[in-house]
């Protein structure tokens, strides 16, 4: 008989639920990592003639637990968490014209988004999440706070016609972000991409150069599209053609295309979704608190449209926890669509998860637990009161599960929280920083 392989990481739980292939459930196995990548996923009984571990490996053996890929949130603003609760019960246009803009603009700076990213990902950590879509001011504070955590991102580069804190227009973000490029091309966690942030900020020439710049360095692109019926109106009255199909005639829409929101959709933004392969982002409970309207999922799903999961900004959830946007995800479907099958549970998860990895271009690396792919792994304590008793862990994991039952998050093979104690970032500093930014926020404004 050879003798056992050496490995670092084995993660033996109760329950395993790789998502691939679709609809499989594994009890009593164990996932084998080594140097961060999958090597096998076998019954805990064979894992000692298999498999040992090296000097400085660690077991974990959660017998009370089930086993998911790590949640990938697919879009997100994450410094704006440092503005949550700042301005609730408002609609899109006067949220961001009257609250938001003014509040950014007195306060972004590259503290703020270091501040702000750091809070975010401390949070998405502590709630499942391994990989998220950023978009952002500074993206560069947010890629070096995923780098300090260990978390996998896409970090986009913000493009508006108008100057902010990080820039004068256009031509200098996308200056910066050739830079940002260059800096990342290497980066195991990092991936840089575009941000154009909607079509109603960016103008043609802008969405061009963008698409220039993608193109040239096969880079991701994500914008806000079809947020809302005015957006579309609006779009319509000012190019003749709804957003979508501008978009398309800029050369905007690719399979590296992700088009967050979509809540207006018609026949031919279907056709032009499965003809170029662009994907959605769904955001249901942003959607929900600004009134936005709703993304017609189950529609698109059955068309062949990949649709990926995501909270959006703090401000306007009001939290980052893909736990509960899997949940929302699933009722808002069966709603708008008249239909109780409408997006199940075992679908909410893969929304969650591979849909994800896919609309982000890395579900070659993750998104499920499969052989060969990067351990981005969340175990979830599901002895809680509440999840009794257990006829389907997924069914309870969407419908009914807290996310404080999320008890250990790997990223990459590293352990990036351990029985609920963050690894890689200190909670007490981020809880203290951040209230002393709502002490400064407040204060700036009652002076406006
Ligand atoms: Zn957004």
């Amino acid at each position: 008989m050879s003798k056992p392989t050496l490995v670092d990481l084995i993660i033996a739980a109760r329950w395993i639920i790789p998502v691939v292939p679709e609809n499989t459930l594994l009890t009593d196995h164990a996932v084998i990592i080594n140097q961060g990548e999958i090597l096998a996923i076998l019954p805990q009984s064979e894992v000692d003639q298999h498999y040992t571990l090296s000097e400085q490996g660690q077991q974990f053996q959660l017998d009370q637990h089930a086993v998911i890929p790590g949640l990938i949130n697919s879009h997100s603003h994450t410094p704006m968490s440092l503005l949550k609760g700042y301005a609730d019960d408002t609609a899109l246009q006067t949220w961001l014209e009257d609250h938001i803009w003014p509040a950014e603009g007195r306060h972004v700076s590259a503290e703020f988004v270091r501040d702000g990213s750091r809070l975010a990902i401390a949070e998405m950590i502590k709630t499942g999440t391994t990989c998220f879509a950023d978009m952002y001011f500074f993206p560069e504070e947010t890629a070096e706070v995923c780098h300090e955590a260990g978390m996998r991102a896409q970090v986009t580069i913000p493009v508006m016609d108008f100057p902010t804190a990080w820039g004068s227009g256009p031509d200098e973000y996308l200056e910066k972000g050739a830079g940002l490029l260059e800096t990342y091309k290497n980066s195991e966690l990092v991936t840089i991409g575009f941000g154009p942030h909607a079509p109603y900020t960016v103008s043609d020439d802008a969405f061009k150069a963008t698409v220039a710049l993608a193109d040239q360095w096969q880079a991701p692109i994500q914008t806000h599209l079809h947020e809302t019926a005015f957006e579309v109106d609006e779009g319509i009255k000012a190019s003749g053609i709804r957003p979508s199909a501008r978009l398309h005639k800029l050369g905007v829409l690719t399979p590296a295309t992700q088009c967050v929101h979509m809540t207006q959709i018609d026949e031919s933004d279907i056709e032009l979704l499965l003809s170029t392969g662009a994907h959605v982002v769904h955001c249901p409970e942003s959607n929900l608190k600004l009134a936005s309207g709703f993304c017609p999922v189950d529609t698109l799903m059955k068309a062949g449209v990949n649709v990926a999961l995501a909270t959006d900004g703090s401000a306007s959830n009001n939290d980052l926890d893909m736990f509960s946007e899997m949940r929302t995800a699933a009722l808002l479907a069966k709603a708008v669509s008249k239909d109780a099958e409408a997006l199940s549970a075992q679908q909410a998860l893969t929304m969650a998860t591979l849909n994800g990895a896919k609309a982000l271009g890395i579900s070659d690396r993750v998104g499920s637990l499969e052989v060969g792919k990067k351990a981005d792994i969340c175990a979830i304590g599901m002895s809680d009161l509440a999840l009794q008793p257990i006829y389907n862990p997924v069914s309870q994991m969407v419908y009914c599960n807290n996310s404080q039952n999320v008890s250990h998050v790997w990223i990459n093979g590293q352990t990036v929280m351990s029985d609920r104690a963050l690894q890689t970032l200190n909670e007490a500093e981020i809880i203290a920083n951040a209230q002393q930014w709502g002490d400064t926020i407040r204060a700036g404004s009652q002076e406006a």
